[in-house]
Formats: C-alpha cells, structure tokens, sequence
C-alpha cells in the first residue's frame, strides 16, 4: 500500500497525476459540471446521437419488453434476438458476410488479435494504434513491428526486410481516425501493400464509423477502399452513441472468434437495449439525418480549425472532428485546460503515456451539436490560452 501511495505521490510532482471528473445531468453539447454550465468539447458523441429520442426510445422499450440485462455470456443463454438483429444489420452495414458484437472496443481488439494471431505470426502496427491493439498485439504472442506513423514507405522497406524469413499470417492493423491526432491512415495505400505481400488489413474505426464516408460507413468508404478491409473493428459508444463494438468480417472469421475469443465467451453480453439503440443508431447514420449531422459536424470542426489556425497553432495534420491544439509540456498542458474550464470550456489536456512525450496537447472534438457561435468563442478561447502560457 504504501508503495502505491509513493506511486500517486509521484504522478502528483511530475504533474502526471489523472482525476475523474463527474457530469451532473444528461449529455449534450453542453453539461454540468462543477454547478456549471460548460461547453463539451471533449466527447465522442459527434452525432450527438447518445440523447437522440429515436435511440432512447429504443433503449427503454426493449428495455420494457426483454429485460434491463442478458443474464449470460452469449454461448450459455445470453443471445438474444436484438444481438443477432444488430450483427446482421453491422454486417450489411459494413458489407460482409458476418460480424460480431463485443461489450466493449477495448474488448474487441484484445479479444480479436489474441484469437486469430500466434507466434509464427507478424503484426505490422502503428506507432500511435490505440492501447487496446497494443494490448491485443501483446496477447496475441506474435511477433510485432511497430511501423512509423501512417508511414507507407517505412512499413513497406520492413516488409521487404521480413519477407525472406516469413512463417505465419501476416496483418496490417492501424486506426481508421487516431484517436488523438485526428488524422486518417493511408488505407488505400497498406490495402496496396497487403495486396503486394499477402497480408491481411484490420481497421479499428472507433472514431470513423458514422461519422465519415457518404453513408457514414467510416474511413474506409472516405477513403474509397471498404472492400480491401478484412477486419472491419468498431465501436458502438462514440458516434453511434451507446456503448459496445463490433467486427465485421468473414462467414469464418466470426465463427473461430465465436470458439476462441476470450472477452467474447466469458463475459455477460450487452443489454438488449443497448443492441437495440445501437440498432437505431445504425438507421439513422445511414439515412438523411445521418448525411445532415455529418456535413453540420464538418461544418463545426471547419469553423473552429480556420481560427486556431489562422492563429499559428499546431493542430498536426488532423482533418477530422478529432482536433489537437499542441501545447507541448504537461504543466502547461495543464494550466490551459483549467484556465479554459474556468471561461466555460471544457477541453481536455492529453499527457503521456496517452501522447508521446513532449507532445502534449489540448484534444478538443466536436460535435454536430454545437452552436456556430460556441464553436467560435471557444477556439478564440483557446488561441488566448495557449498564447500566453506563463501566466496562471
Ligand atoms: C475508444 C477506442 C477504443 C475502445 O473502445 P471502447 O468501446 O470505448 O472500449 C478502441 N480503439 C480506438 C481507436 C478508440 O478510440
């Protein structure tokens, strides 16, 4: 114990140290906290879709007529009609043969890469692929080489260097949008590559799915590539609003996962309110008000960009709702997002390990929600506030 004290105390000197912070009320655009009404600009409901009537409608009658929880894993008896509706429906969303739910995306990528992957397998990863493909890749017992960010050249001459001695599978796993960079990987180009070298190509699109492609199919159908994918991973809590995720995959990919994936076996399944929100989610991003939400999400994300960067700031080379305003130093980091709070915006500061060092930074997302004004005022904010870091 008193070891893991030392351990806080620690964290507390570097600056390092995290703390929760509780939202009174319902989600949206804006939220309490503190006794305050703040700005939100740091949720993954880009859609807002978490408060949509259509999804709690959803949630509350299959809620009323199935139950509030499945009561099993989903091989004992916890498969329940609203699962099965939602993965035929993700599979035709994504255009494959089948697909899987998980309770949660950190469930999924663990649970996916330690069921398809052993060791006389290679991993090919990002260097900035979400904790959870870490994780999963680490499970998995393969051989991993982390390749440097969205570097198709650099993934390529590795690649080349590893084909002579080839054994196993090959993959390819990368973020659709990173997660804290907002920028998109170049799938067309590693489609291209695991052509060439015959390997496989996964796509975790947390923070793609619904929100990007004309029907909202994710970073894959932007990019104009949705078929080369083998591994379609994403999440049901960010734009689709509820909670959950999903991988949508080949007929026989789904059926081995459904034998060997441990998160999936042994775990309690999702609320069949929560498939049936989900389920909602899904008509609606593929609809007209799906196409509405993301052009005014687009729309938010231009207003706010053009101001921090007319201003100078570093938002690397984010072309998403995703928008990091880099500030460098956890202090500073630190010191911005409090004195933004205290004007009414709520941003928050990104440290390492989430970010590499010296790459702090204000990760600030938007949603479709959002007033034009707010949007503004806030970017102004935060031009102000990184601006003049020595005080405060
Ligand atoms: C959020 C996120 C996950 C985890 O999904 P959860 O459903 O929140 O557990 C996985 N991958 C990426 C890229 C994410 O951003």
């Amino acid at each position: 114990m008193e070891d893991w004290q030392k351990e806080l105390d620690r964290l507390s000197e570097t600056g390092m140290r995290r703390f929760l912070r509780v939202i009174d009320g319902a989600q949206g655009p804006q939220v309490e906290l503190d006794g305050r009404r703040v700005l939100l600009l740091c949720s993954n409901n880009y859609l807002g879709l978490a408060g949509h009537p259509a999804l709690i409608e959803a949630m509350v009658r299959a809620t009323r007529d199935f139950g509030a929880g499945s009561g099993a894993s989903r091989l004992v008896s916890g498969t329940m009609r609203a699962h099965v509706e939602l993965e035929e429906r993700l599979a035709a969303f994504k255009g494959t043969e089948a697909a899987l739910l998980f309770n949660s995306g950190f469930a999924a990528n663990t649970g996916i890469l330690q069921a398809l992957f052993g060791p006389d397998d290679l991993i090919f990863s990002d260097e900035l692929n979400h904790a959870s493909i870490i994780d999963g890749c680490r499970l998995s017992t393969a051989r991993v080489r982390v390749y440097p960010h969205a570097d198709v050249q650099a993934l390529e001459a590795i690649m080349r260097q590893e084909a002579p001695k080839r054994r196993g599978r090959w993959l390819i796993v990368t973020d659709g949008v990173f997660s804290m960079d907002g920028d998109l990987a170049p799938l067309r180009e590693l489609a291209a590559l695991k052509r060439r070298f015959d390997a496989l190509l996964m796509v975790d699109d947390a923070h793609g799915t619904g929100v990007l492609g004309a029907t909202g199919r994710g970073t894959a159908e932007e990019l104009g590539c949705l078929q080369e994918v083998d591994l379609h991973m994403g999440t049901l809590g960010k734009a689709l609003g509820v909670c959950g995720a999903y991988l949508a995959a080949s007929r026989t990919v789904i059926d081995l996962l459904v034998n060997r994936c441990r998160p999936f076996i042994y775990s309690t399944s999702l609320p069949p309110g929560a498939a049936a929100a989900a389920q909602a989610a899904l008509a609606i991003v593929e609809g007209d008000e799906g196409r509405r939400l993301r052009r005014d999400l687009q729309r938010k994300t231009a207003l706010f960009t053009a101001i921090l960067r007319a201003a100078g700031c570093d938002l690397l080379a984010s072309s998403t709702q995703i928008v990091p305003v880099i500030t460098r130093q956890p202090d500073a980091t630190m010191r911005a997002s409090r004195r933004l709070l205290e004007e009414g915006y709520f941003v928050q500061g990104i440290r390492p390990p989430t970010v590499p060092e010296g790459l702090c930074r204000l990760r600030a997302t938007l949603m479709a929600s959002h007033a034009d004004a707010d949007v503004e005022n806030a970017a102004r904010a935060i031009v102000r506030v990184v601006g003049d870091g020595d005080d405060g």
